[in-house]
């Protein structure tokens, strides 16, 4: 690449007009889930008795029957072809992080020579894909490759472009999960069942509880002319080199400030094309960075969030490439500014009401409030380590524990009042207590939660776990994670902390206690246990650091060791009681984990160490040898002491040049030569750990001298686009 070229395209990025965007004649209510079948649709092109079956498949878990399902896709064929869809296709979540199709045409053979338009309920229901195509962590055996797709009816099927698309798990032949949507799915069955169980204790009518998931995704554009000439963004999803931009987030004027042109023509075609698919995007705004920006739908059930997740994410990537640009869901696309997060809001309801919100209308609201937040908690406390392992990644690593949101420590902030009220409610005695359960309104030793706690504005922003109100907000989570890891690891966490809450609680109340009395009693022993996880201090300290030490937290900063916590006896038993995960299933994972962690940093490593030896030292090389022609004719034009005066500076840069290239040159076969003993390892775990340890600290190094050539390089020869030309779409 010619650095004219950059010139070309920086100008061309810089001259763009925003696309015009075709905007619905209708209002957003009326175009909603367009190309989503749901109830409605079913309502419209199903029979009666389908349609009833299907509502109770839906709604109340039962098993779909093949005869039901027949009629399903009679109908569903018939909506999607009036949409003019020619295919179907199975739509699954691997453990790769994105989704995966296989579209199958409508056609078969009529029997008379000709084709016919078909789709059965077999088709509808199951797929085979084949599984050695997708990480399976050594749970497939080499004859045995077979996968099954199976449609899960709690997600509704959507058309995109001429494809029906079938939300699916995706099962190993002996039945394993290779996906995330089958073990989330039974994490929120926990939940549902654990913390029915204990809501039941305040309002016997609940006989149900969902867990809501509101996920906000954070992503960067950039020029899709700029992103092809960046080989590192092309390859790996963020630039490897290139020096910070004078200005970049310093002025702090991006965040909430106008959002330009180009932009907002992207986001007005993003979100017409996502409320057609059904997604309840309600929020769009500029983030913290430059060029960063964020969309947030209203929140939903979780299964269907992480589906509507998945799905916009790949929708951002298609309407911004519309746009001329690139959506970057990478966590840390540009080194010295804010890297992109998820913040996942999690909260439960109840099919009578929610279980989060406080304060309630009556003591036993209120009893109700603190019991699910002081369980959360316990789950929270009890395998921090392990939440820490299910955002962890090679690319969130840049993130975690750097100086932004979220710190390499899992902690709970709850603000002012629920502090308060947990201490208060830990101190007083019990006869006090009943008191809570026997009147209108709060005694002065339960104190009455102020109303402030409604609308919680105390954000303190270096929280991975925050309470904001009626919810907390999961804030580690990568950009371009799925949601469900994490969700998985949390549900069945705190399906666990109910399910010992109870049986405790039953045991008191078999002996005569008072329920409430009992509920009580637990729950003051589980503030006092819970407590080292509640921290409202400033996570991004150093003295949290040694503190979250002392209290006992995990504090492990190194990715792949971070991922031991899958594998730990309190991990294993949590997700084999709660039958979200068998050891074996869990082995497969982590060893997923870690071969894609050591995937990244490889494919990192390798394509860094070419830009070094294509781009770089070349640049630097031709720009040397333009100084040290310049000194050779200022010594043959003036005399000895007038040229050295004049070449003290040609000179000093020759040298700033061979230092920077000699240490890139240098290190660079080091580099090579780290992976090769990596690659020499068999265990995935000690080969993702020396990646980590003696590969990734290369790449900073080296980094390092790259942006100071950038510095002092001919601007003109400067193969790359500049973080100044990249950060400022016009
Ligand atoms: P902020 O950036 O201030 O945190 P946003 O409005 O950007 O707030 O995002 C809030 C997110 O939280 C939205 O996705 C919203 O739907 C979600 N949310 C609000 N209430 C709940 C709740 N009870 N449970 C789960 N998610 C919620
Ligand atoms: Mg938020």
């Amino acid at each position: 690449m010619s650095s004219k070229l950059r010139f070309q395209v920086v100008g061309e990025a810089f001259g763009k007009k925003p696309i015009e965007v075709d905007e619905p004649k209708e209002r957003p209510s009326e175009y909603f889930a367009k190309y989503v079948f749901n109830k409605q649709k079913m309502f419209k092109y199903l029979p009666a008795k389908t349609y009833a079956k299907m509502c109770e498949v839906i709604d109340n878990g039962v098993t779909l029957d093949m005869d039901t399902a027949n009629a399903v896709a009679e109908g569903m064929k018939k909506w999607a072809m009036e949409l003019g869809c020619t295919h179907v296709t199975h739509w699954f979540q691997p453990l790769t992080e994105g989704t995966a199709e296989k579209h199958d045409g409508f056609v078969e053979h009529d029997g008379k020579g000709g084709m016919v338009e078909e789709f059965t309920g077999k088709q509808l229901v199951q797929q085979e894909p084949d599984a050695s195509s997708f990480p399976n962590g050594g749970i497939r055996s080499t004859f045995e490759a077979r996968g099954y797709s199976a449609w899960d009816p709690s997600s509704p099927v959507f058309v995109i472009g001429d494809t029906l698309m079938i939300p699916t798990v995706f099962i190993s032949y002996t039945g394993e999960a290779l996906d995330y949507k089958a073990p989330l799915k039974k994490s929120l069955l926990a939940v549902d069942k654990a913390a029915t169980a204990v809501a039941q204790y305040f309002y016997p009518d609940v006989t149900r509880v969902i867990c809501n998931l509101g996920w906000e995704q954070e992503y960067f554009l950039v020029d899709e002319g700029l992103y092809a000439i960046r080989p590192d963004l092309l390859m790996t999803g963020r630039t490897l080199m290139g020096h910070d931009s004078a200005r970049n987030q310093q002025m702090d004027d991006h965040y909430f400030g106008s959002i330009p042109e180009r932009v907002a023509a992207f986001m007005k075609d993003l979100e017409i094309q996502a409320l057609e698919l059904g997604i309840p995007c309600k929020t769009r705004h500029n983030e913290v960075a430059p060029n960063q920006f964020e969309l947030a739908p209203i929140f939903e059930e979780t299964n269907l969030a992480v589906d509507h997740n998945m799905l916009i994410m790949s929708l951002m990537k298609r309407v911004a490439r519309k746009h001329g640009f690139r959506c970057l869901l990478h966590e840390k696309p540009f080194a010295g500014i804010n890297g992109s997060g998820k913040h996942n809001n999690w909260s439960l309801s109840t099919n009578t009401g929610v279980l989060l919100h406080g304060p309630g209308k009556t003591p036993l609201d209120n009893l109700r409030f603190v019991t699910f937040i002081v369980e959360t908690l316990m789950a929270v406390h009890r395998h921090n380590g392990l939440l820490k392992a299910s955002i962890i990644s090679a690319t969130n690593a840049h993130r975690l524990g750097a100086n932004e949101a979220p710190p390499a420590i899992i902690s709970s902030f709850l603000g002012k009042q629920l502090s308060d009220l947990l201490e208060k409610l830990e101190s007083s005695d019990d006869d006090d207590l009943f008191n809570l359960a026997g009147k209108q309104g709060v005694k002065l030793d339960v104190p009455q939660i102020p109303e402030l706690l409604i609308d919680n504005t105390d954000r303190n922003r270096t929280s991975p776990f925050a309470f904001t109100g009626n919810r907390f907000e999961f804030r580690a989570v990568g950009s371009q994670a799925n949601c469900a890891a994490s969700m998985i690891v949390l549900n069945t966490a705190v399906a666990e902390a109910l399910t010992a809450f109870k049986t405790r609680v039953d045991v008191l109340i078999a002996n005569g206690m008072d329920t409430l009395k009992a509920v009580l009693k637990v729950v003051r022993e589980d503030i006092k246990t819970c407590k080292p996880i509640h921290f409202d201090g400033n996570g991004y300290s150093e003295e949290w650091k040694h503190e979250a030490a002392c209290r006992g937290l995990d504090v492990e900063n190194s990715a792949p060791l971070m991922l031991d916590n899958y594998l730990s006896q309190s991990s294993v038993e949590m997700f084999e009681k709660m039958h979200v995960f068998t050891r074996a299933e869990l082995e497969a994972r982590t060893e997923i984990k870690q071969e894609t962690y050591t995937k990244k940093i490889q494919i990192e490593a390798r394509i860094f160490g070419d830009m070094c030896m294509n781009h770089i030292i070349p640049v630097a090389g031709r720009y040397q040898a333009y100084l040290i022609n310049n000194v050779y004719k200022v010594n043959q034009t003036f005399s000895k002491e007038e040229a050295s005066a004049i070449n003290l500076n040609n000179l000093g840069l020759i040298k700033q040049l061979s230092e920077h290239t000699n240490f890139i040159m240098e290190h660079v076969d080091k580099l090579v030569e780290a992976r090769r003993v990596a690659n020499r390892l068999e265990d995935e775990r000690a080969k993702a750990i020396a990646y980590h340890d003696t590969v990734a600290p290369l790449l900073e190094e080296i980094r390092y001298h790259v942006d100071k050539l950038e510095l002092i390089v001919d601007d003109e020869l400067w193969p790359l686009p500049k973080y100044r030309e990249m950060l400022f779409i016009r």
